[in-house]
């Protein structure tokens, strides 16, 4: 009797110890002259959500990116440079199209296309959310002001980073939905490239009120959620409104 119980109590250490491993969040890194890094924005919010954030250095090798996809439960892939659109979805490239950087290109697309096959949750933010969408064959438009009809929304903001500058409208039913509980919100936006065509498997989640897409997701159970605006913007600032997001993440990565 005594060494059944003593079993039970060794068993239930031993998953309660499990349960409370924090789980570790990959984050996608830009490479400048001389350092690989991402914006502490995303380190705190992560680290505000109860997950261990974990800065990935930029790489084209696939064994490499495996491997550390064996350490990390989850993935937020963070904000930067425009995507290459002869490369990634087959249009030349408009006058007011920015900088290209073709080696986080490849690491962006691989990392997220490897990381939703081993079935890992992804929180794609700004150009996280166009990588993944250009990742599963969904397309881009380059430059908002000069390609989307009608739009009349600033989508490059001149505020602080914690300050929301337009509406989005939040599908019903979406995961995005049920993670935030509100219908629309204030967002922060810093991005004049966005969703065109979305990706097979995908839907879109969200809108701005000049129909620019604000959010997209995988279809299904699995967490692959992209968002147009910076949340870790607010969350890294003590503004709790879009903490859910970072939220529902990591309790999707400590199920890996
Ligand atoms: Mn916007």
């Amino acid at each position: 009797m005594k060494k059944i119980l003593l079993s039970i109590v060794l068993i239930l250490t031993v998953v309660s110890s499990y349960a409370q491993k924090k789980p570790i969040i990959g984050v996608s890194s830009t490479e400048t002259e001389n350092s690989a890094g991402a914006p502490l924005t995303y380190i705190n919010s992560i680290k505000r959500a109860g997950g261990v954030p974990l800065v990935i250095p930029t790489t084209n090798d696939k064994d490499e990116i495996a491997r550390i996809l064996e350490i990390v439960d989850g993935i937020v892939m963070t904000g930067g440079e425009d995507i290459d659109p002869l490369k990634w979805f087959g249009e030349e490239p408009v006058r007011p199209m920015g900088t290209i950087v073709p080696k986080r290109d490849e690491f962006d697309i691989l990392l997220i296309r490897m990381a939703v096959e081993k079935g890992l949750p992804v929180l794609g933010i700004c150009r996280g959310e166009q990588a993944m969408n250009v990742a599963f064959g969904g397309s881009l438009y380059q430059d908002i002001p000069s390609q989307v009809k009608g739009t009349f929304v600033k989508h490059s903001q001149s505020a602080p980073r914690n300050y929301g500058t337009h509406t989005i409208e939040i599908e019903k039913g979406s995961k995005l939905r049920k993670i935030l509980n509100i219908e629309t919100a204030a967002v922060n936006s810093y991005h004049h490239q966005a969703v065109k065509d979305v990706a097979k498997g995908f839907k879109v989640t969200a809108l701005s009120k000049d129909g620019v897409v604000e959010a997209i997701e995988k279809e299904g159970k699995q967490f692959v959620v992209g968002v147009q605006f910076h949340p870790e913007g607010f969350v890294s600032m003590g503004d709790d409104t879009f903490l859910p997001l970072f939220e529902a993440l990591v309790k999707e990565a400590a199920k890996n």
